[in-house]
């Protein structure tokens, strides 16, 4: 294990700059031995120790106090179990670098977000998800994982051992011990098209039903102050990956990175300096959206770079209820004089049976407000809150929102089932940080 001494080591800061720390020492394990030592330290001390992620949860949920772990050396597949269709990586293991070993082992994902920069194990511990199919969170898609609990105590757990635990740690939240390696249940490698193309508002909201039940994978982005919605469907094709016809380097530098990126990035900048432009910019941006189709591997389908720092609030609401809650904040940003630069996104997912997942238990509606880093999101979020809340909705565990322990309690079911693995796993505490005191208690 590589030390940084006591105050010499980084200053640990997230990706949207919404949350900083400074930990006491920072330390970059090598394997489970060093997590196990580390944790065995800390808890003897009377500290904490926390693994961070790439500090993409926009909250301070990985924010270490005081030992700071890095995931970086614990990164890698380490077993392929093809008849069982599993396979397991180190936690710190990058999406991204995840996504290309499967690959070149002619495997992937189900589903997946839009990025790839995280870590296996804080993609995981805060439910990070897409949209649609069968499974959506990453974290729906573990089937075994091993977690050093506060005492240095080294667990599986999967559906047969250790099931409590395995039902509550793969969505663990940090707070249930740090988790060393993650097995994902996976499928062939296999083809996705996606389809693009721009929508008006009523008619993208009357064919939400149809378009979720036609297609694997529906995303909805609506541009506030206009009637522009951009639609996505993903769908599986019966071809294989080397018959896929993918974008051109060019096409798919000029979208992903000239448009989605440096242009939208600067158009953000002076809507920023002047929000008076904004509404005319998603005009704008919603006349020059066009339609396109392409096929690739689904990786490269479901994660785009996205360089244009935010912040985020996201809410699950029943399914059932989304269309009607989304026309609501329409209808508040009407009333208000807000200028909202970001689309605001719509995904959809099947219930899960995660503890504290945000769909556990139904069937659930996504819907992601976005504003520029430098933003002032306290207005818009705040009262954009109320309505989820009202709507019964569960905050996303890594991003922006005011809820604490005492409400969210009731937001969920088996909310208890967690408070006791908690207090079995990590009696002590050694894992909090002051974010997961107020969230969990
Ligand atoms: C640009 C951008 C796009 C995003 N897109 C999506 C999306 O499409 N869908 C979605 O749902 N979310 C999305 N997110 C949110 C993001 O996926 C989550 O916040 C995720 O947790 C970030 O992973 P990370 O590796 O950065 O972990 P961090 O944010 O660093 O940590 C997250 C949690 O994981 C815990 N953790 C990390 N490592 C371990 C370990 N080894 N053992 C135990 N606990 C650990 C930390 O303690 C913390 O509680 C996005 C965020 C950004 C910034």
């Amino acid at each position: 294990m590589s030390p940084h001494p006591p105050g010499t080591g980084p200053a640990w800061r997230n990706w949207s700059g919404t949350a900083a720390s400074a930990p006491r020492a920072v330390r970059t394990p090598t394997g489970t031995a060093d997590v196990v030592a580390a944790v065995r330290a800390a808890a003897e001390r009377g500290g904490t120790v926390k693994m961070v992620g790439t500090g993409h949860s926009f909250t301070a949920i990985s924010a270490p106090e005081d030992l700071m772990l890095r995931p970086d050396r614990l990164s890698g597949v380490v077993d392929v179990d093809r008849s069982a269709m599993t396979v397991t990586a180190l936690a710190g293991t990058p999406l991204h670098r995840f996504n290309a070993d499967l690959e070149r082992l002619g495997l992937s994902l189900h589903n997946m977000g839009d990025i790839a920069e995280q870590t296996l194990a804080g993609a995981t511990s805060t439910g990070t998800h897409g949209t649609g199919g069968v499974a959506a969170s990453l974290s729906a898609q573990v089937s075994g994982l091993e977690l050093v609990t506060g005492d240095g105590t080294v667990l599986w757990a999967d559906r047969d051992t250790e099931p409590e635990v395995f039902a509550a740690a793969r969505l663990g939240l940090g707070a249930l011990g740090i988790l060393t390696r993650l097995r994902f249940d996976v499928e062939p490698l296999g083809v996705l098209e996606a389809h693009e193309r721009p929508m008006r508002w009523a008619d993208a909201l009357a064919a939400y039903d149809d378009l979720t039940a036609g297609h694997h994978h529906t995303d909805l982005y609506w541009f506030p102050h206009t009637d522009a919605v951009l639609v996505k469907t993903d769908d599986r094709l019966d071809l294989e990956p080397g018959e896929a016809e993918p974008l051109g380097r060019l096409r798919r530098w000029v979208d992903d990175e000239l448009v989605a990126n440096t242009a939208f990035g600067a158009l953000n900048a002076v809507g920023n300096r002047a929000p008076g432009l904004v509404p005319r910019f998603n005009r704008l941006a919603g006349r020059l959206l066009s339609e396109r189709r392409y096929s690739d591997v689904p990786h490269r389908v479901f994660t785009s770079p996205r360089r244009v720092r935010f912040k985020e609030m996201e809410y699950a609401v029943p399914r059932a209820d989304g269309l009607a809650v989304l026309a609501e904040v329409r209808r508040l940003v009407e009333r208000n004089d807000w200028r909202i630069g970001f689309p605001v996104e719509v995904r959809h997912t099947p219930a899960d049976d995660l503890v504290l997942g945000t769909s556990s238990g139904r069937e659930s509606m996504y819907l992601a407000f976005h504003v520029n880093a430098a933003a002032d999101h306290r207005d818009y979020f705040g009262q954009v809150e109320r309505v989820l809340v009202a709507a019964g909705g569960r905050p996303h565990w890594g991003k922006l929102h005011s809820r604490t322990a005492s409400d969210l309690a009731a937001a969920y079911p088996r909310w208890a089932e967690f408070a006791s693995v908690r207090d079995r796993l990590d009696p002590q505490r050694v894992f909090d940080n002051d974010h997961l005191r107020r969230v969990l208690g």
